[in-house]
């Protein structure tokens, strides 16, 4: 049992397009289609290649992207033809695996390889982009289209009335998993209304007095989590019952099964429970 501190946000990063000199020494994420090689020091953990293992993987047609750097360590994609053989896995295979910060990493070079594998056709007149020289942007010069990675933002929130939280889960949870609500921002709606209607939508209540807390990217695959707490209003729990299988009021020390340390959600309960002065799980 302990008190919960919001994760401090990963900041030695220095994102940029070009590297100052061709690829050497440094960090490769490696991809082949949209999985990672899985890749473990001694210890077991997670991490990317370094310049000389990432050569040996080399096929000759790999694309390589530069990503930036993390504490003056330059950091690339390398993406590997589809028959390359070697063992990769998606992106949340590495949970539990590695640090937050070579986890946010990781969640940065797969955005970049999607961003590269989407956008290499004009969406609006099919014919071939080419990349930018100064911007992370695929352009269409005939169209003087410039896509960028795509990035989506939703609201994530913990719904609150004194020492009970409204919980939800969705039908693609494990059995017993309960969370927090969570919606995309819709165009023309600024993040309060979207927290306000998806709300509204999901469990049918009102709720006043949002307050941000903090965001996490959530690369699964490029949405931006903005996370709230917002004090119930009124009205009855309603679900929305093609997305949400179930939702309740818990009390703050009895709450069902949460999701891990990891996520944002879990964040947003356990600054809920130090609050009120429930001590938070360890795990
Ligand atoms: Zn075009």
């Amino acid at each position: 049992m302990s008190m919960f501190v919001w994760p401090e946000p990963v900041t030695d990063f220095v994102a940029s397009v070009n590297a100052s000199e061709g690829p050497g020494e440094g960090w490769y994420f490696v991809f082949r289609g949209a999985d990672i090689l899985q890749h473990f020091d001694e210890q077991g953990h997670w991490v990317p290649l370094s310049f000389a293992e990432a050569s040996q993987f080399h096929a000759g047609t790999d694309k390589i992207h530069y990503m930036g750097t993390m504490a003056g360590i330059h950091c690339y994609t390398l993406e590997v033809p589809s028959e390359t053989t070697g063992e990769f896995g998606n992106l949340r295979s590495l949970f539990g695996k590695t640090d937050a910060m070579m986890f946010s990493l990781a969640g940065r070079a797969v955005q970049i390889v999607d961003w590269y594998r989407s956008h290499r056709f004009c969406g609006r007149c099919g014919k071939p982009a080419t990349e930018h020289r100064a911007d992370r942007a695929m352009v269409c010069e005939d169209c003087n289209i410039h896509s960028y990675p795509r990035l989506s933002p939703s609201i994530i929130v913990l719904i609150h009335r004194g020492n009970q939280v409204l919980l939800a889960r969705n039908h693609r949870f494990p059995e017993g998993m309960f969370s927090t609500l969570a919606g995309f921002v819709e165009p023309g709606e600024s993040i309060e209304q979207t927290l306000i209607r998806e709300v509204e939508e999901e469990v049918g209540v009102r709720v006043t007095n949002l307050e941000y807390h903090g965001s996490q990217p959530w690369p699964f695959p490029n949405s931006l989590m903005l996370g709230f707490h917002a004090e119930y209003e009124s009205g009855e729990i309603v679900l929305q019952e093609e997305e949400i299988a179930d939702a309740r009021w818990f009390d703050c020390d009895n709450l069902p099964m949460i999701p891990g340390k990891v996520a944002i959600s879990r964040w947003l309960i356990d600054a809920y429970l130090t609050r009120i002065g429930v001590p938070v799980a360890n795990d």
